[in-house]
């Protein structure tokens, strides 16, 4: 197992060689080619999962796009909507080329023509610079995300690059079937991509060397994402790594919201005996999601919450009565709850009326998010019912 390298190298995904096509085949070696089946099955030998959040199987998607009728097509997602979120831009600043053989690997096996490239504002020109030393018979075309929390979702992704506002729909199909102007489309994390680009260079043995036998491979960290610049960290960690290897135990003994803004909060304590693992996290209840990880340190995860809330409520695409009158509601029930009122049982009615009901997952990450604090923090939020913060 591979422990931690921190500030953008890493052991697998963050070793690459920067935008020179030359350097990264050298470490890499040629891009194989592989048909839909290969590819499938060697995605699924790895139970290669989005990194994005969802956690969806890329061989199930990778299946259904070759399996789809009409000319499918490839979207990479390095948008990160997330403000904590850095992962992605590290990617495409440290290892353009392998996303791109991963972007490249799959649209070859699965007969399409187009890559889509949806970035957020940081790491295009590495990107641009790498795909312009790229021979591939292959049309690249780049998209600017919106500067909003839910610009990511894959939906709102789709809608971006069909030329639309760039906010989720409502979606009845999966877009491995009808995606992007009805094709089936691969839309998947830059991440994702990244992982296929090392299974169709190095091949499986390079991701094998890492991590776990359930879990192989690495996985990439945002650390404190949203705190000083100074501190924000990108970290690659290998699968079954110890948390406390991630961050100092002085730090876990400290509630640590897990997977951002639509995450779920650890409890004091909880992580120490904890690895790197999504199973194991699901097991505790907790969510990896795109691999944000902030710990709350000396700051009240309850007071956090709220200003997360707050955050999240003025985020949605205001389409539909979750968003446009719930989120608010729900955050300002929670506001009256940090500053003493006894709203708590408000709260939890609101969670339950907004979740499952938005067009997208943004009402149901924010009623996931309140519901672990009310969990993870019990005393805490008590004390802040009775009037008095911890802090
Ligand atoms: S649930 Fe909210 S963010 Fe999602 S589509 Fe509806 S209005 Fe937009």
């Amino acid at each position: 197992m591979t422990s931690v390298v921190t500030l953008g190298r890493g052991p697998l995904l963050l070793a690459g060689s920067g935008p020179e096509l030359g350097e990264h085949r050298r470490r890499w070696g040629p891009l194989a080619r592989f048909s839909a089946t290969e590819l499938v099955a060697r995605c699924r030998a790895l139970d290669l999962r989005g990194r994005g959040g969802a956690g969806f199987p890329l061989a199930d998607k990778l299946g259904a796009v070759a399996r789809g009728r009409g000319r499918p097509v490839v979207v990479v997602n390095l948008s990160e909507g997330e403000p904590a979120s850095h992962k992605d831009v590290t990617l495409a600043r440290t290892s353009p080329h392998l996303l791109l053989d991963g972007a490249v690997a799959t649209a070859r096996a699965v007969g399409a023509r187009q890559v889509h490239l949806v970035t957020g504002p940081q790491g295009v020109a590495e990107l641009e610079q790498a795909v312009g030393q790229r021979e591939e018979r292959l049309r690249f075309t780049f998209h600017r995300a919106a500067d909003l929390f839910v610009a990511g979702q894959s939906a709102a992704v789709l809608e971006l690059v069909a030329g639309r506002p760039n906010l989720p729909v409502t979606t009845w199909q999966p877009s491995a079937h009808s995606g992007l102007r009805g094709r089936p489309t691969l839309l998947s994390n830059a991440e994702t991509f990244a992982v296929a680009g090392v299974l169709a260079t190095a091949g499986p043995e390079a991701v094998l060397r890492h991590g776990t036998p359930l879990e192989p491979g690495t996985t990439l960290l945002s650390l404190d994402g949203d705190g000083p610049p100074a501190t924000r960290q990108v970290v690659e960690v290998a699968h079954g790594t110890r948390w406390g290897a991630v961050l100092p135990p002085s730090r876990l003994d400290a509630p640590v919201l897990l997977g951002g803004y639509h995450g779920t909060w650890a409890p004091a304590g909880a992580l120490h005996d904890l690895p790197v693992s999504r199973r194991a996290l699901a097991g505790a209840g907790l969510t990896l999601g795109a691999g944000v990880v902030l710990p709350s340190d000396g700051r009240c995860a309850v007071r956090r919450t709220a200003e997360l809330l707050d955050y999240l409520a003025s985020q949605s695409a205001r389409r539909s009565g979750p968003c446009l009158n719930g989120l608010p509601a729900l955050a300002s029930a929670f506001r009256e709850v940090v500053d003493g009122r006894p709203r708590l049982d408000e709260v939890r009615r609101l969670a339950g009326r907004v979740d499952g009901r938005g067009a997208c997952a943004h009402p149901d990450g924010t009623a996931r998010l309140v519901r672990s604090l009310l969990v993870a923090c019990p005393d805490a939020v008590d004390g802040h019912v009775e009037g008095r913060c911890c802090r």
